[in-house]
């Protein structure tokens, strides 16, 4: 992305005064350090009220990138399928990742954690639960129910069943009763399922892109409601010059995660789901139903574990939508 691309989509996003969040994503970021030390200098020069976040497959952090985030306040979310075997299979240079990982402990950064959920590593989540568990480092992990689009459209065998994604989150369940206990590792879709059983964030949307208040910048100046839909001509709202405001807003309108809603303990408390995914999945049963309706029920079967100790890390950051 040209620098004077960035600076315009910045000064954008600043223009309104309120707070906003810039997500450096890719491919992988890390490979042009330099524009994020551009991104993070103009924000924090400006003092524009900004968090600023990069997701990174972690192969390439080293002193200078850590070094890089520390100056400007740059958190960091790690993209972690499995463990190294699995992230070897899926994503590939898993000793580089781990390696970036551990990197990030002796520096004592924290991280938060996504991992792609699909058939390939379903059924090995209590394996990724306990590979994490001896980072100190990792503030939360969050399960990302595979998106059909990209190098994954049409690739309907490897979106994770119903059961596989029943079975798989009881198992991380049970792992992370343990790892939660043990390091205040929070789980993102517990937390949420947690929060809506005792009433909290009902009327929530799930995301800033279901309500147009999300921009993804191609590094071409085209712009798109979130990062997961950049590039698709479908998708497309205009350029950063000239944006389609109403266009943005209506993509995901209504687009609301369903399931046998009268039979589930969340009833009309879903914390919801990624609207680009339910856009993208169509017709393939939804994973992150299967995910929370297991967690409800493990949660009922009182299997729950205490309050994750997350004063002790100095509490979570949250995760960047
Ligand atoms: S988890 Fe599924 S079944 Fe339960 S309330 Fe949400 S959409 Fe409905
Ligand atoms: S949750 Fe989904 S729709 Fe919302 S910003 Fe993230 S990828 Fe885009």
């Amino acid at each position: 992305m040209p620098r004077h691309l960035a600076r315009e989509a910045l000064t954008l996003a600043a223009s309104s005064g309120a707070p906003f969040h810039v997500q450096l994503a890719g491919g992988e970021p890390t490979l042009e350090p330099g524009l994020i030390e551009y991104v993070g200098r103009t924000i924090r020069v400006a003092q524009w009220p900004a968090t600023i976040a990069i997701q990174t497959n972690a192969t390439l952090v080293n002193k200078s990138l850590i070094d890089l985030c520390l100056r400007y306040d740059i958190q960091i979310g790690v993209s972690i399928d499995g463990p190294p075997d699995v992230q070897e299979r899926l994503r590939g240079g898993a000793g580089a990742a781990f390696r970036g990982l551990a990197l990030l402990e002796a520096a004592s950064v924290p991280v938060r954690v996504t991992a792609v959920l699909s058939s390939i590593n379903a059924g090995r989540l209590r394996d990724l639960a306990m590979a994490l568990a001896r980072f100190s480092n990792i503030r939360g992990v969050g399960l990302d129910p595979l998106v059909m689009s990209g190098r994954a459209a049409g690739a309907v065998d490897l979106a994770p069943s119903q059961e596989a994604a029943t079975s798989g989150a009881r198992d991380f369940f049970e792992a992370m009763r343990w790892v939660g206990r043990a390091t205040g590792m929070q789980w993102r879709e517990l937390e949420a399922v947690r929060k809506a059983l005792s009433g909290g964030g009902a009327s929530r949307h799930y995301c800033h892109a279901c309500t147009g208040e999300s921009l993804g910048v191609h590094p071409d100046g085209g712009v798109y409601p979130c990062g997961q839909t950049l590039g698709d001509s479908t998708m497309s709202a205009g350029t950063v010059e000239r944006i389609e405001w109403d266009r943005l807003k209506g993509f995901f309108h209504g687009k609301e995660l369903s399931g046998d809603c009268r039979t589930c303990r969340l009833g009309n408390r879903c914390p919801g789901d990624c609207p680009s995914r339910l856009h993208y999945n169509g017709e393939i049963d939804p994973a992150m139903c299967a995910i929370y309706r297991s967690i409800a029920a493990s949660l009922a079967a009182g299997e729950g574990m205490k309050e994750s100790p997350s004063h002790e890390r100095g509490g979570s950051p949250g995760f960047a939508q």
